[in-house]
């Protein structure tokens, strides 16, 4: 019998990605065969990049991290809801990364919610390294459109992509 392929799928708006996010990848990726880096649509938090240059900001990063480890890295956009996007990708379990105390509360509830969906998918949690673990996509780009330096949370295509972006506002 051939053991079955373990899939993960790490979703999230990727507004942009930042190395918080990196983090987390490259430590979902030890758990997995495939991993599946799911770019929600989230018209609801309105985006600042638009979602095709958000995927094409994340698979940039993404084929050093793939080839490290020997996985297989998917990049793909979705706008349905998650646990149906989940079982359409085959995946084992979900993926999200835990930063302090504020991020629990809204992720239990998801779990709760998500567990009555479908309870064969689970959920992980990950923490990222300490350095990594208070930045957020919201903060970065706040700090970006105030013309802050960026570089010390975001690799340095995002950091580039978010410079040019304000310099047109
Ligand atoms: P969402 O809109 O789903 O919260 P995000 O792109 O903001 O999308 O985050 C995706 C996932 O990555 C979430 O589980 C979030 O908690 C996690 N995450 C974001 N930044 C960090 C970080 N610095 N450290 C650990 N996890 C993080």
């Amino acid at each position: 019998m051939t053991a079955r392929k373990r899939i993960g799928l790490y979703p999230g708006t990727f507004d942009p990605i930042t190395l918080g996010h990196i983090d987390i990848i490259e430590r979902a990726v030890k758990m997995v065969d495939e991993l599946v880096i799911g770019v929600a649509v989230n018209r609801d938090k309105g985006p600042l990049f638009a979602l095709e240059e958000r995927v094409k900001m994340v698979t940039a990063e993404m084929a050093g991290i793939a080839k490290k480890n020997g996985v297989v890295i998917k990049v793909i956009p979705f706008e349905s809801l998650l646990m149906k996007f989940a079982e359409q990708m085959k995946a084992n379990f979900i993926v999200r990364g835990l930063r302090a105390v504020s991020d629990f509360e809204y992720e239990f509830q998801m779990v709760g919610m998500n567990q009555k969906l479908n309870d064969d998918i689970e959920t992980v949690f990950l923490m990222a390294d300490v350095r990594y673990q208070f930045i957020a996509s919201r903060l970065v780009k706040e700090i970006a459109r105030l013309g802050g330096d960026i570089d010390a949370f975001v690799p340095a295509a995002v950091a580039e992509a978010l410079r040019k972006t304000f310099a047109k506002a």
